[in-house]
Parts: C-alpha cells; structure tokens; sequence
C-alpha cells in the first residue's frame, strides 16, 4: 500500500487500521472520491444524516495536501471580506464570509466531539509584509466589522508585532483568535475514523480511474465498481484525472515545508510568543507555527516547474532564514512538498456534474473551509442547497491556454508577482 509522504505529520501520525482495496462490486446511497478533508467531511456529514456512503482513496487517508499543509487555520477566504463586499455588494459579502467563518467553530467542534488528537492551538496572526499592508488590513478589519460585528480579530501595530513574532520583517499586522493551528494528517485520520464510527466504509488504494454521473453514479477502479445515488468529486489537484474540464480550473502549485530539529521551550517562545500561527502578506508568502514539540515547521516559496527540488530543506531554508535570521544554520529534520490548487481568481470552486457534487480549488486556504464544503455538499444532497449555491454562484474560469500553455502563463504571471515582493 501507498505510503504517506515522509514528513514530520507521517512520523507523528495517531495509529489508524489500513482500509482495504475495492475488489468486485458495491452499492451506497453516496460514493465519495477522495479521502482529504473535502471528501471526509463529506462522507461524515452524509453518514450522519442517514445515508449509507463508500468513500474510495486512491492512495492512504490524508495522503494529499491534507495531511502535508502547514496545519494553519486561517478564518474566511482567501479572498478579504473587504474584496468580497467590493465585488459581490455587502449583503452577498456577508453570507459568504459568514457562512466561511462558521468553519471555525465546525472544525473545533469536530476536534472536541471526537476526541481527535490533533495538536490544536488558537490564534492566527497576519504579519505585514510592507507599511502598506497593515492599512489594508485596517480596513479589512474595517469592513468585519462593519459586515459582521466582527470581534475576534485587533490591529497589533507595529511597535507590538514582537510580542507576536520575533522578526525583523513586519510592520505590525493582525492577530485573529479564531483562528489557529493543528497537525492536518491528524485531524484527517481523525475525521477518518469518526466516519468509521458513523458507518462510512472506507477504500485506500482505490483510485477510480472513470466515472459516469448520470443516474446512478459509477465510480469505478481497477479491482471494483461502486453505484450510487449521489457522487462526491474530492480530488483537489487530481481532479483533472477524472474531469478534464474541472481539471483546468485549478493550477497545481508546488510549495514546500520544513519542520526543525525540537527548540527549547525557551527559544521556541521568544520567536513566536503569542503560539499562534503566523502567515505574512508577501504574494509569495511565508508560513509558520511551532508544533507541539516546538519545532518551527515553516513553509515558504513555491515552485512552478513541475520538478520538485532536489533538496527541499535547502530550497525553503533561506525563506526561513530571511524571516528568522537567528535560526540560521538551524536543523533541520523534516522538509516535504505537496500540491496547492490554485484558481485564477483565488476563489474556491463548487458545483455539480449530473448527480455529483464537486468542491475544489482552495487556493492554498483550504484547511478550515473543506469540512465545511464537505457539510455544505451533505446538505445539498438533502435538498437545502442554499448555501452551497452561495458558493457554487461564485464566478471561476479555466485557465486560458490549453493543456500546452496553460502552465507556461501561469508561471510568468507568478514570476512577475513574486518579484513584486522584492520592490
Ligand atoms: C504544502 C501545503 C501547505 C498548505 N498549507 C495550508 C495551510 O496552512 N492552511 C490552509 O488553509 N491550507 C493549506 N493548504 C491547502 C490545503 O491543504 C488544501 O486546500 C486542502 O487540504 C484540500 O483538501 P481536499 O480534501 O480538497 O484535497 P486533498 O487533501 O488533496 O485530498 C484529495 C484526495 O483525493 C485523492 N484522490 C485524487 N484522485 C483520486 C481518484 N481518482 N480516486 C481516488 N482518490 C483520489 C488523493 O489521493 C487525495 O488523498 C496547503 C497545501 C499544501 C500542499
């Protein structure tokens, strides 16, 4: 069986019974594909509203970005309550920031329900990169407040921001306490498990290589086939693999982490005294938290060349250095890659094909909104759509190109915006 990509989250990873292969033939009410976040949430909401649901991997739980990203809880979307209200009107702006945020106390709820293990500490803080910045940020916060009576969030100015992170490069930024941090292979093997418990029957090493949406739903793989009323697409970047078109809506992006060698509870404090999770505002941006065994694990820098780098370590090591120049030379113990599904407009995809539901393109913001996708498809399949039309209405575009050009445009305009960092 497919093994977890080696990284700090495998080497630490609760203890979770393999799921065998599909062989020969099954029937459900929903067959879900893929067993991240999207598709675990979704088979979870599903089974706990009655239906009989087959979630089928192709690979192990957790085994995509889902068990390798930073693990940061970053409340709303990639996109600011202040860009939503600017392009949609402030009535749709707040839905949709409304309906993200209550991923927040979805996710911890499911954490403190199930008993899941996962490291889970609060707090987010959003450091800014440039002066200018933190008065976008003010009027973010600005437009919270004004949409939302949004109170979780405060300006840290930039004379505080060393009470949050112990480096040179911010101008202040914003601390939310709503959001925060935990070890994402944990709370996939987690939700994995709490699906067992509700009666989902789970499928590792099960690829489905074609399906049919129209009634019922076929999902099939090498060794069996599953009919369904209902389908679940789960698949983020693989997508493509079994939708061509939805496939070219999202750009598979490279980025990398690294976890250090354990800090010593003091030195581990004094970089990050607040505990929170740190992201800055660079296009490019960097990430970072302490785990629970106070090692920094950090990302930062992406990789456009389908290649991935021969030394990931060395790769994201002057990112971190630059952020924290009193690591320099730090160990490091663990370095991993995985893939981000980008948009062209950052925003999240949802939809439907025949009787499937489909939910993807996170945007590298995906570790809090995906167990409420997963809920918003299980509602849908009851009938109550609304909100997840809220969020299938959202506009979306393929990337222009073609399957040849696509990727060089790609890279060129993120070329340009990377180096617009260093300006
Ligand atoms: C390095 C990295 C760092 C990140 N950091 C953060 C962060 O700090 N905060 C944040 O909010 N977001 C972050 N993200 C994004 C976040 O991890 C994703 O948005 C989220 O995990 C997507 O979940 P998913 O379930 O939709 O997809 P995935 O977790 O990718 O799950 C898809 C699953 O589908 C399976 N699959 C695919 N095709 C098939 C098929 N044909 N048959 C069966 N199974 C199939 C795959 O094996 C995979 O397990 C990061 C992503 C990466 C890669």
């Amino acid at each position: 069986m497919q093994r977890h990509a080696p990284s700090l989250y495998a080497a630490t990873a609760n203890p979770f019974p393999g799921q065998p292969q599909l062989r020969g033939e099954e029937s459900a009410d929903v067959v879900v594909v893929g067993g991240g976040f999207t598709g675990l949430s979704a088979a979870l909401h599903a089974a706990e509203a009655g239906y009989s649901v087959i979630l089928l991997e192709g690979a192990r739980i957790g085994w995509g970005a889902s068990g390798r990203n930073g693990g940061q809880l970053i409340p709303g979307m990639r996109w600011g309550a202040a860009d939503l209200a600017a392009k949609f009107g402030d009535d749709r702006a707040r839905q949709l920031v409304s309906i993200a945020n209550s991923a927040c106390d979805m996710v911890r709820g499911r954490i403190a329900r199930h008993g899941i293990a996962c490291d889970l500490r609060a707090g987010h803080f959003y450091a800014a990169a440039k002066p200018g910045h933190l008065d976008d940020m003010r009027r973010e916060l600005e437009v919270l407040e004004r949409l939302l009576g949004y109170a979780s969030a405060r300006i840290v100015e930039p004379g505080e921001t060393q009470a949050y992170v112990a480096s040179p490069l911010y101008h202040g930024g914003y601390f939310d306490a709503a959001g925060g941090h935990f070890h994402p292979l944990n709370y996939a093997l987690g939700l994995a498990q709490a699906a067992l418990d509700a009666g989902v029957r789970i499928f590792e090493d099960s690829a489905v290589t074609a399906m049919d949406h129209a009634a019922p739903v076929l999902a099939m793989t090498a060794e069996g086939r599953v009919t369904a009323r209902h389908g679940v697409l789960a698949c983020d970047t693989l997508m493509g693999t079994l939708d061509p078109a939805l496939g070219r809506i999202t750009m598979p992006v490279a980025n990398y982490n690294v976890a250090t060698a354990p800090l010593s509870p003091d030195r581990a404090a004094a970089l990050i005294p607040s505990g929170a999770a740190v992201s800055d505002s660079k296009f490019v941006l960097n990430y970072y938290r302490l785990s629970a065994e106070n090692r920094l694990v950090f990302g930062g820098g992406e990789k456009y060349s389908p290649r991935p780098p021969a030394d990931a370590a060395a790769f994201v090591r002057p990112y971190l250095e630059q952020v924290f120049p009193q690591l320099a030379g730090v160990k490091i113990d663990y370095a991993w890659g995985g893939l981000v599904g980008v948009t062209l407009n950052r925003l999240p995809h949802f939809g439907r094909i025949g009787n499937s539901f489909f939910a993807h393109g996170w945007s590298g913001h995906g570790a809090l909104l995906t167990t409420l996708a997963g809920s918003l498809i299980a509602e849908a399949m009851q009938g109550h759509a609304e909100k997840f039309d809220l969020f299938a209405n959202l506009p979306t575009r393929p990337f222009p190109g073609g399957p040849l050009l696509r990727h060089p445009l790609y890279v060129l305009g993120m070329l340009w915006y990377a180096l617009r960092d260093r300006l």
